[in-house]
C-alpha cells in the first residue's frame, strides 16, 4: 500500500477527489497502489519524476475506475511522463483510412495497446475540480479502446442500452459541434468537437471535474456516464457545495 503520508500529501492537492467517502478514498488508494505496481510510470525528456507526481497521476487515473476495477486498464504497460507539453512524432490513420500528421505540442496521448503519455506539469496542475483534466482524458481513451476502435463507445454494462448511449452522445455531439462552430464559449473543452472519441474523453473530464455543469448542459450524457462509471459526481459536488452551476454559456465573441 502507498505510504499514508505520501498518499495524503499527493491527494490533498486534488480537489477533484473531494466528496469521496472514507471508504472510497481507501479503495482509490488501493487501486492507485496496484496501478503503480502494475504499470511502468517512467520519465522522459529529462523530467525528474518524483513520488508525489506519480501518486497524483495514479490517483486521478483511478478515479474513473473506482467502481469498475483495475482490469479496465488491462492490455498495456507504460505511462510516460514528459516535463511539459511534448511534440508527438508520429502519424496515425483514422477509421476512414486517412493519415493524419499530428501537429504538436500536446498535453497527452493515448496509444492503442501502447502507452499513455502525459505532460507532467499539466498532470499535476489538473484535478482542481474546475477545469479540464489531461489524466482523466487520456485514461478515458483507454476505456474507449477496450472494445476495439477509439470511437466514443466504451464497453457498456449489461444493464445499459447501446441505443440510449448512441442517441444521447450523438445528439449532444451535434449540438456541441454547432456551438463550437458558432464560437460560443463553453466550459467543455472545444477540442471535444474533433471526433466522437474526443467528445467522450472531454465529457469524461467534465463528468469528474465540472459534473454539475455537464449535468445541466447535457443531462442525457451525464446519465449515461454515471451509469458507465457507476458514480454520481454531481451529487458529491452538490453535497460539498462545489462547482455551483452558474453562467456557463457566454455570448459569441
Ligand atoms: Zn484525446
Amino acid at each position: 500500500m502507498l505510504p499514508e503520508e505520501a498518499w495524503r500529501a499527493a491527494v490533498s492537492g486534488l480537489p477533484v477527489l473531494r466528496g469521496l467517502s472514507k471508504e472510497e478514498m481507501e479503495r482509490l488508494r488501493e487501486l492507485a497502489t496496484l496501478l503503480l505496481n502494475e504499470k511502468q510510470v517512467v520519465a522522459a525528456g529529462g523530467f525528474s519524476l518524483d513520488d508525489n507526481t506519480r501518486i497524483k497521476i495514479a490517483a486521478q487515473a483511478c478515479l474513473p475506475i473506482l467502481n469498475l476495477g483495475l482490469d479496465y486498464y488491462a492490455g498495456w504497460v507504460s505511462v510516460i511522463v514528459y516535463p511539459g507539453e511534448f511534440m508527438p512524432e508520429h502519424e496515425f490513420m483514422d477509421e476512414a483510412g486517412v493519415v493524419h500528421v499530428v501537429h504538436g505540442p500536446v498535453m497527452g496521448e493515448s496509444w492503442e495497446r501502447g502507452p499513455v503519455i502525459l505532460s507532467g506539469a499539466d498532470a499535476v496542475r489538473c484535478g482542481g475540480h474546475d477545469s479540464t483534466n489531461v489524466v482523466i482524458h487520456e485514461f478515458a481513451h483507454k476505456l474507449d479502446i477496450l472494445n476495439g476502435a477509439m470511437n466514443g463507445f466504451p464497453p457498456l454494462h449489461r444493464e445499459m442500452s447501446s441505443e440510449r448511449w448512441a442517441q444521447s452522445f450523438t445528439a449532444a455531439f451535434a449540438d456541441f459541434c454547432a456551438k463550437v462552430e458558432m464560437g460560443i464559449e463553453m466550459v467543455l473543452d472545444p477540442y471535444g468537437a474533433e471526433s466522437p472519441a474526443e467528445f467522450f474523453a472531454v465529457t469524461s473530464e467534465a463528468f469528474f471535474e465540472t459534473p454539475r455543469t455537464l449535468q445541466q448542459e447535457y443531462p442525457d450524457v451525464y446519465r449515461q456516464l454515471a451509469a458507465f462509471y457507476r458514480q454520481d459526481p454531481a451529487r458529491r459536488a452538490a453535497e460539498i457545495g462545489f462547482g455551483k452551476t452558474g453562467l456557463h454559456l457566454m455570448p459569441p465573441r
